[in-house]
C-alpha cells in the first residue's frame, strides 16, 4: 500500500487555490494520482464536487479539509481525512472557524494602507473564489499584481507574517475542537506539515503529545512543505508517537506551487500509511 500514488493535501478555489475542484481532480489524475483528497482551508464546500470528479476519473476519494488552529500562540494546520462531509458538528465548527476572516482581512488592509499600500481589501477580493474564505494568499496575489513584490512568497516575507506591517494576530479553532470535529465525523486527524512551524523542540513535543491526547492519529511525513531530511525526521516522529503517516503536495496553483500533484516520493517503508486505516472511508468509482 506504500506504492499507491496518494495525494491527500491540496487546495481549490473554494479556499486559496486557483483551480476549480474539477480542474484539480483532472490535474491529479493526469499526474497519476490514484487516491485523492481535496483539503480546502476551513471548508467542506467543494467536497461533493471533488468526490464526483474523482470517481468520474477513476480515482478513489477521501473527504478532506485543512483546519486552522491556534496552539501555543502560533497557527497550526490540522488536516482531516475520510470524515462525513455533511456531519453537522464539523460543518458548524468550520463555519465558526471561517467567521473572523473578513474582519481580519479588513484589519490587514488598514495596516497595509498605513504603510502606503491602499485598496488591498478590494484588491484581494478580486482573487477570492469563496466570499467566506478570504485568505492571506489572496492579498499576496493582489500585491504581486500591483507590483509591491515580485512573487507571493516575498509578500509573505515582507508583509504578511508575524512582526510585519500587514500581519494581524488571529484566534483560530482550538486543537482539541478541530481533532474532535474530524474524529466524531468518522475521520482521522493529521498534523499538517509539522516542519513548517518554528516551534522549539519542547513546543513541538507538546503539540504531538496534546494532539495524541485529543485523539489525533496521523502526521504528514512527505509533503511539498518538507525538505528531504524532514521526511526522515517526521517518519521517525511518526514511529515515536505511534502515528499514521500521510503524503500530500499542498498544491495551490500551477505557477505558484513548486510541488505538483502526485509527484512527491513515496512514504518511507518504516511508517504505516494513513490510507491503510481509512480503507472503509475511501469513496470508490
Ligand atoms: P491564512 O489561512 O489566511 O492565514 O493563509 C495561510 C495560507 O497562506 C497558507 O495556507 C499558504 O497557502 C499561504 N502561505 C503561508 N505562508 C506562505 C509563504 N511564505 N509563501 C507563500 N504562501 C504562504
Ligand atoms: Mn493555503
Ligand atoms: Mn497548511
Ligand atoms: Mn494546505
Amino acid at each position: 500500500m506504500h506504492l499507491i500514488n496518494a495525494d491527500l493535501h491540496c487546495h481549490s478555489n473554494v479556499s486559496d487555490g486557483t483551480l476549480s475542484p474539477e480542474a484539480v481532480a483532472a490535474r491529479a489524475c493526469a499526474n497519476g494520482v490514484q487516491l485523492w483528497s481535496l483539503t480546502d482551508h476551513d471548508e467542506v464546500g467543494g467536497q461533493h464536487r471533488a468526490h464526483q470528479a474523482a470517481n468520474a476519473l477513476g480515482m478513489g476519494y477521501l473527504a478532506g479539509s485543512e483546519i486552522s488552529v491556534t496552539f501555543a500562540h502560533k497557527t497550526v494546520h490540522i488536516v482531516g481525512l475520510g470524515f462525513d462531509p455533511d456531519d453537522a458538528q464539523l460543518v458548524q465548527g468550520l463555519h465558526e472557524t471561517r467567521n473572523g476572516r473578513e474582519r481580519r482581512a479588513r484589519d490587514m488592509a488598514a495596516d497595509l494602507a498605513r504603510v502606503g499600500i491602499p485598496g488591498t481589501f478590494e484588491g484581494a477580493l478580486k482573487y477570492v473564489g469563496n466570499p467566506d474564505l478570504i485568505s492571506r494568499t489572496h492579498f499576496a496575489r493582489y500585491m504581486v499584481e500591483i507590483g509591491v513584490c515580485g512573487d507571493p512568497h516575498e509578500v509573505f516575507k515582507k508583509y504578511l507574517t508575524e512582526g510585519k506591517p500587514g500581519f494581524v494576530e488571529h484566534r483560530w479553532a482550538k486543537l482539541a475542537d478541530a481533532v474532535r470535529w474530524i474524529t466524531e465525523a468518522g475521520g482521522i486527524a493529521v498534523v499538517a506539515h509539522p516542519g513548517r512551524y518554528d516551534f522549539t523542540p519542547n513546543e513541538e513535543y507538546a503539540l504531538f503529545t496534546e494532539f495524541k491526547a485529543h485523539g489525533g492519529l496521523g502526521v504528514e511525513v512527505v509533503t511539498g512543505s518538507h525538505t528531504v531530511p524532514e521526511y526522515q525526521k517526521y517518519a521517525d516522529m511518526a514511529q515515536e508517537f505511534d502515528l499514521l503517516a500521510s503524503r500530500g503536495s499542498d498544491f495551490h496553483d500551477p505557477a505558484e506551487s513548486h510541488t505538483d500533484l502526485g509527484t512527491l516520493p513515496a512514504l518511507p517503508r518504516s511508517v504505516r500509511p494513513v490510507w491503510d486505516a481509512l480503507a472503509h472511508r475511501i469513496l470508490m468509482p
